[in-house]
């Protein structure tokens, strides 16, 4: 999920304004008095308690009913349906945003050898796609100096992994002016990595320790280093729910689909369950809902709805991602809100820590609206190991770490929507 948000869009005039006007859609229109007093009105007034086993519902249809939810699959259409059925049961004006998917999703990399075989080779996350057809040549651990003393110009410049960085050994290629670098494994299995650098125009190959011992065999010949994409091209759609006809103030979303290797309960049943569960017992004017499409391949959902939908000068995004399995969880985004919910989760007896973002090479859609320039908090419970897995079936899900969150998230929510 390696996206950033890129557009800027115009900004909603008067936010704050229009917020502090409008109260929850269901409050009575006259606040509770017992005596006769001036009553105030109770920040959670007329809303209903949110209730985990409607919410443990919702993460039964999406990933047992429903399962592999998958960007342009029809698994993922019907979850759409299902998403709007329900925010329009509680009283939302909901729509389905078709958009356009075109992505990479799959790299996968070789190196066809003299006679025609392959040894396999991932492709480095950073480096470029492409093909090169030279001459191999062997260059210790890839140092600046090392590379000086081999023909490196215009060859594939094999290197061991160790001593330096990946992206010190990229670097160093490109500037001696390889076609390719082929990285070889000092332990066993497949080398798989991300370069953490920029800038890199040539392709970088990871190989194993026999890979790099076989192109170790045949310096001199000529060998053709590639590194491709498969791409995913279809349709997905985000449901855009509004709590009544007045503009969106602020947004709350979650993804809905999941990888094509499994049901994505926890990743991300969990998150549109707590969604769907607050939206239905939270209905608050101005606070719009999202549930996005084709998160899992690059965030495609969140960024086509905030280059579509007004959103600079919201107030807050706050996005549920992996919530129904308590590991280690954080708030990731907005520093100022995730200070605010932490204080609310300690009062739950949860610490919940900040986190700036997840890694480097992980986010959720919050980090598009954080790009468009609305302050967004992710609410997370921590890593787990069978997400992206047929593992993160309903039975991954755990009630009463939802139930937590839940009641986090609807505190949160209030805490944000009262002045
Ligand atoms: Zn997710």
């Amino acid at each position: 999920m390696p996206f950033r948000a890129s557009s800027l869009l115009c900004c909603l005039l008067a936010c704050a304004t229009v917020l502090m006007a409008c109260g929850r859609t269901d409050a009575p229109t006259t606040p509770p008095s017992t005596n006769g007093a001036a009553a105030t009105t109770p920040t959670d007034a007329g809303s209903s308690k949110p209730d985990v086993d409607r919410a443990m519902a919702h993460l039964k249809a999406l990933a047992a009913d429903i399962g592999v939810r998958s960007s342009t699959s029809d698994g993922e259409r019907n979850a759409a349906a299902y998403v709007k059925t329900q925010l329009e049961a509680a009283g939302y004006i909901a729509t389905l945003e078709s958009f356009e998917v075109d992505t990479p999703i799959r790299r996968t990399g070789g190196i066809e050898l003299p006679d025609g075989s392959i040894t396999i080779g991932t492709p480095f996350g950073g480096s470029l796609e492409g093909e090169a057809t030279a001459t191999v040549v062997f260059g210790e651990f890839g140092r600046a100096p090392e590379l000086a003393t081999v023909p490196s110009r215009g060859a594939v410049v094999l290197v061991n992994r160790g001593e330096v960085l990946f992206a010190e050994k990229a670097h160093a290629a490109q500037a001696t002016g390889a076609a390719a670098l082929v990285i070889a494994n000092n332990q066993p299995g497949p080398l798989n990595g991300d370069l953490n650098t920029t800038g890199i125009i040539i392709p970088v190959l990871g190989v194993s320790q026999e890979g790099g011992q076989v192109l170790r065999a045949l310096a001199g010949r000529t060998v053709t280093a590639r590194s491709a994409s498969t791409r995913l091209r279809g349709r997905s759609q985000n449901v855009f729910a509004r709590p009544s006809a007045a503009p969106c103030t602020a947004y709350m979303g979650a993804h809905y689909d999941s990888v094509t290797l499994g049901p994505g309960a926890e990743d991300n049943a969990s998150g549109v369950s707590l969604l769907l569960e607050l939206a239905r017992a939270r209905r608050t004017d101005g606070v719009c809902v999202v549930a996005f499409g084709s998160e899992e391949v690059g965030l495609v959902g969140s960024q086509a709805f905030v280059r579509t939908h007004a959103v600079k000068g919201a107030q807050f995004m706050l996005n549920f991602d992996m919530v129904a399995k308590l590991t280690r969880p954080s708030f990731i985004g907005d520093k100022t809100l995730a200070d605010r919910a932490s204080a609310i989760a300690l009062t739950h007896g949860l610490e919940i820590p900040y986190t700036a973002s997840v890694g480097t090479n992980a986010s959720s859609d919050h980090a598009s609206f954080t790009g468009a320039g609305v302050p967004a908090l992710m609410f997370y419970a921590g890593d787990d190991p069978f997400i992206h897995s047929g593992r993160d079936s309903f039975d991954n899900a755990r009630r009463d770490d939802l139930a937590r969150f839940l009641d986090i998230a609807a505190e949160v929510l209030a805490a944000l929507t009262t002045r």
